[in-house]
């Protein structure tokens, strides 16, 4: 993995991603994230320098590079669900368990861990393990 973010930056890369449908601003993603609108405003500052997210008009958006990372993300998150789920764990379990570490997974070892079990098209949630 070539970039380095945090555990909050990866929850708003998610949330960004998942509520893409609609116009997000600084307190609806202070309210998605349970965070205090100064804290949002940091974290916002950050992903802001790291290219990860694009900020036009006080809405805020992932950037091409922002969704690449929000990709790898899901990827690590959703294999690694399936084996954790495969192995007996609840998948809710799983699900917390892993998001504690998938934004920390390395691309190659992910890959690798997917093409063991067989390129599943799905997570135990019935997600797709590729998004884009
Ligand atoms: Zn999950």
């Amino acid at each position: 993995m070539e970039y380095n973010i945090t555990r909050k930056e990866r929850d708003c890369i998610v949330a960004l991603y998942e509520n893409s449908g609609f116009p997000l601003r600084l307190f609806n993603i202070a309210d998605i994230l349970k965070i205090k609108a100064p804290t949002a405003y940091e974290l916002v500052k950050r992903l802001e320098s790291k290219n990860i997210i694009n900020k036009t008009n006080g809405i805020i958006s992932l950037t091409t590079y922002g969704i690449s990372i929000y990709d790898e993300i899901i990827m690590a998150h959703r294999t690694l669900e399936l084996i954790l789920t495969k192995s007996g764990v609840n998948s809710d379990t799983a699900c917390e368990q892993i998001e504690r570490i998938d934004y920390l997974m390395d691309d190659v070892s992910v890959q690798k861990l997917f093409k063991s079990l067989g390129q599943p098209q799905t997570c135990p949630h019935g997600k797709p393990i590729k998004v884009n």
